[in-house]
């Protein structure tokens, strides 16, 4: 057969639906995947073996068109619950009020600016504004090879950094049919499972080291090394947090910008600090953030050292018709205000261990959990058919997403072997939904487990 003749092959996402599932599916929902296949085309993928349809939802609870509940644990966009009324009536009020763009001189961006940059430490003295992680992390990209004048990116062997055609090509788990970058090099996550190193900062500064040499011998030096401090798509490595400030030594040694992607792990995640990269103890050049800055509404920014984005400044300019316009603003202002007056990161502290505790307890009646590791409300619970040997199980990871689903309660799966559980929910998450979950997953391992 020739490439033409041969079928495509259908690119690769843990916990998707399979289309040659459709016939096992309820009419209604099998009705609405085909018509939405002939609609919006063959690139998109729904999660579940039986695809979830939704109406509305609030707090941490979706509700599909029937009324019935079904509980969010995946879920980092709407960070202080799905329809919050505060951030709604923000975005309402500013609405009505004004919405324009960052060509004029708005009081509230520059409130909004001041609040967010004293957050971070004193040298990420700037903030540009986007309207996704893409955008972020595609404009950080820039500006790192600009000031640098080089083009090298190094990133973790599963990293998910965006859908543009710069941050597709840093984002190898989309699959083998997405390419990378030519001058992007990739080095092992920080596996704490599987690596078997006495030192992971150690281990992954000299995987780094190795990486900036190879791009050096083909004649290109780093720009930029960047990642999310929790490692989402690589698994979930929340621990040890001694990783990056090893890494971020041989990168600047090397003249390179380190990002650190907080789309995921930013805006108090992990449950200790506000921002992920803290928890490593060392400061980013460039900072990214994203997905739940503006509790659904599309916000996310850019924040950087001026030193570095300085000559990108003055030898190119930087407008974005949508970014940072003035309900986005507001959306993003109104969504901060409630982290903070709420202590959601000190609240996912408490929820993530009372989860945590309850994780470890199913690991002790379960022979299939391998490992359960996260920090604050994001976990990654490592499925294996063998302790001894933790050979991966993405059969079992999947059957108990799905039995989970089939309860009406929302996590999904990731990792390089589709054999992690990922367990994500809205901030907002308390003890209640915690025994939801926790129960849950007890009856979804104790029915679909081998033997
Ligand atoms: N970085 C990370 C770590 C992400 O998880 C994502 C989204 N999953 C992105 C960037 C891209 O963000 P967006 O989908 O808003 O473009």
């Amino acid at each position: 057969m020739t490439s033409q003749t041969q079928p495509p092959k259908r690119g690769k996402m843990v916990n998707g639906f399979d289309p040659a599932d459709l016939s096992a599916l309820p009419a209604e929902t099998a009705e609405m995947v085909a018509r939405r296949a002939r609609l919006l085309g063959p690139a998109y993928r729904l999660f579940y073996k039986n695809p979830v349809q939704v109406s509305r939802a609030e707090g941490v609870i979706l509700y599909d068109r029937q009324g019935r509940d079904y509980l969010d644990c995946y879920n980092n966009v709407v960070s202080v619950g799905h329809a919050n009324p505060t951030v709604n009536a923000a975005i309402k009020a500013q609405l009505d009020r004004l919405c324009t763009h960052t060509r004029y001189l708005q009081d509230e961006i520059l409130d909004f600016a001041e609040d967010l940059l004293a957050s971070f430490e004193p040298e990420l003295e700037h903030v540009m504004f986007t309207c996704s992680g893409s955008e972020a992390n595609d404009l950080a990209l820039r500006i790192a090879m600009h000031q640098t004048g080089r083009k090298g990116i190094i990133i973790t062997s599963e990293a998910y950094h965006g859908n543009s055609f710069l941050t597709a090509g840093i984002s190898p788990s989309m699959g083998e049919n997405s390419a990378l970058g030519p001058w992007v090099r990739r080095v092992p996550a920080p596996d704490s499972y599987r690596i078997d190193a006495a030192d992971l900062g150690t281990y992954m500064a000299a995987r780094v080291a190795e990486q900036i040499h190879e791009l050096k011998r083909h004649g290109e030096g780093i720009a930029a090394f960047i990642a999310d401090s929790m490692f989402s798509s690589d698994g979930v490595f929340a621990h040890p947090t001694s990783v990056l400030a090893p890494v971020a030594e041989v990168v600047r040694q090397a003249g390179g910008v380190m990002i650190a992607d907080e789309v995921q792990s930013g805006f108090g995640r992990s449950g200790e600090r506000l921002w992920g990269y803290q928890r490593h103890g060392f400061v980013p050049d460039i900072v990214t953030l994203g997905k739940p800055m503006g509790n659904g509404y599309p916000v996310a920014a850019v924040v950087t050292r001026a030193d570095v984005i300085a000559r990108f400044g003055t030898e190119m300019r930087y407008f974005n018709t949508f970014g940072g316009n003035s309900v986005a603003i507001a959306a993003a202002r109104a969504t901060y205000a409630f982290i903070r007056d709420e202590g959601l990161v000190a609240r996912a502290k408490a929820t993530g261990d009372e989860l945590r505790a309850g994780l470890l307890a199913l690991a002790d009646r379960h022979a299939g959990i391998g490992d359960v590791r996260g920090s604050g409300l994001y976990f990654g619970v490592e499925m294996v058919a063998d302790r001894a040997t933790k050979a991966p199980d993405a059969q079992l990871t999947a059957a108990v997403v799905n039995h989970l689903r089939e309860n009406r309660i929302l996590i999904s799966a990731t990792g390089p072997l589709a054999n992690v559980l990922k367990i994500r929910p809205p901030l907002v998450f308390g003890p209640p939904h915690v025994a939801r979950l926790i129960e849950g997953l007890d009856q979804a391992l104790s029915a679909v487990a081998p033997g």
